[in-house]
């Protein structure tokens, strides 16, 4: 039996993940938590039983313990109750699939507690890659991405020699806006950029795609996950989504990971790496597959992807500043309170501002993401 706990279980990748649970008797849930969906939580652990669940508000987390009140199960709140679903003593892995910085702590301290940490949440290496991936090493716990394009670089180094990586080539569908300059994207509503042309995923993850500010903050994931520089990566943009990403080693052979896009596979891959199992789902057909096409991402109309590259490069504090500024611009965007294009305005403008922290410390880091949305509260 594989014990799992689940930050996010309510989200797209915690839904998916327990979707690969019912399906597989070997997996049990230990530990669940959510921001604000209790209707769904309470749902989840009717059906996959934890003894913990940790909900973001006290009042909320109140309210799901009284209608839990025939079960047994502790219901906890706040950053202490991530913590405790982080670092639940029963569990072996934590499948970080919370969305923002307030993965951090958890993340920290599932690795101190000795847990397998499979990788969702983007935004914790982006921002503090430099503590954790040390701090995994040294507490010998495995850091496996469930990011689809990090899976396939991960699967395409399998069987690879590490030392003989030569370059990672991280494909990107190019979102629904592909194709267009920037004033055309002048008059984008919050409809038309949750509009993904290939993948179901979050509401804030989606509008990353669009931006391709998502493939940036991936850049980063990967310069922690595969230690490389931000120099040898190389994003492709491959329309179809059928290539999830590349290596080209030093002989100059290209290994690729291919499929349909599910993100089972790559959850389901986290869970059980090194053993393959059989998922259920599409298969690629390649009698009916006309075409795989390849294209240079557009820089200057989507200039978040050059601005995550600059961050990703410069290192210290800047990615946090991208990542929080970000944060804050897209969840603006959602609000209706600035314009689409004010996003990659925003991030720069918070770029520019900040004076480096060339090794920061989490309280550093999370001192820069209050000091980010403070300057943006000010000016916008
Ligand atoms: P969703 O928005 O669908 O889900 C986010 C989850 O986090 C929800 O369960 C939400 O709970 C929970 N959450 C939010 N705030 C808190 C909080 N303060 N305390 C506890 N739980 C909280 O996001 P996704 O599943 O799309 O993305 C999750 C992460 O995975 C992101 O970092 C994203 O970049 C990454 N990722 C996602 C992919 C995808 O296909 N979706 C692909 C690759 C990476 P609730 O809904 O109850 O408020």
């Amino acid at each position: 039996m594989k014990k799992i706990a689940i930050l996010g279980s309510t989200g797209s990748i915690g839904t998916q993940t327990l979707e690969i649970v019912r399906t597989n008797k070997d997996l049990e849930v230990t530990a669940l938590a959510a921001g604000n969906n209790i209707d769904l939580l309470e749902r989840q652990i009717r059906e996959f039983r934890p003894r913990l669940a940790a909900v973001w508000k006290e009042e909320r987390a109140a309210e799901l313990k009284s209608r839990l009140a025939d079960m047994d199960v502790r219901v906890v709140s706040g950053m202490d109750g991530l913590l405790e679903v982080a670092a639940v003593p029963e569990s072996e892995i934590l499948v970080t699939a919370i969305v923002g910085m307030i993965g951090i702590r958890p993340t920290i301290e599932a690795i101190r507690a000795g847990k397998d940490i499979a990788l969702a949440n983007k935004e914790t290496l982006v921002t503090a890659g430099h503590i954790i991936m040390p701090l995994a090493k040294e507490c010998g716990v495995s850091i496996l991405p469930v990011d689809s394009e990090h899976s396939a670089i991960f699967q395409s180094l399998q069987g690879g020699q590490r030392k003989a990586l030569h370059k990672i080539l991280l494909t990107a569908s190019g979102g629904p806006f592909r194709g267009k300059k920037r004033e055309e994207l002048e008059h984008i509503q919050v409809e038309d950029a949750l509009k993904h042309p290939n993948w179901e995923m979050g509401r804030k993850i989606t509008i990353d795609s669009s931006t391709m500010v998502n493939k940036g903050l991936e850049v980063i994931e990967a310069k922690w996950l595969f230690g490389v520089t931000v120099d040898q990566i190389q994003v492709v943009v491959q329309p179809q989504s059928i290539i999830h990403s590349m290596v080209e080693y030093e002989d100059g052979a290209v290994i690729a990971q291919l499929g349909t896009p599910d993100m089972k596979l790559p959850i389901q891959y986290a869970l059980y790496y090194p053993e393959r199992r059989y998922l259920p789902g599409e298969r690629l057909d390649f009698g009916t597959l006309t075409q795989i096409t390849f294209e240079k991402p557009d820089m200057e109309t989507f200039y978040g992807l050059k601005l995550a590259f600059e961050a990703g490069r410069r290192g210290g504090s800047l990615p946090t500043v991208l990542n929080a500024a970000n944060e804050r611009a897209v969840a603006m965007f959602l609000n209706r309170k600035i314009r689409y294009l004010e996003i990659p305005e925003i991030i720069q403008a918070c770029m520019e501002n900040h004076k480096n922290i060339p090794d920061p410390t989490v309280e550093e880091i999370l001192k820069t993401e209050k000091e980010t949305y403070e300057f943006i509260k000010n000016r916008w």
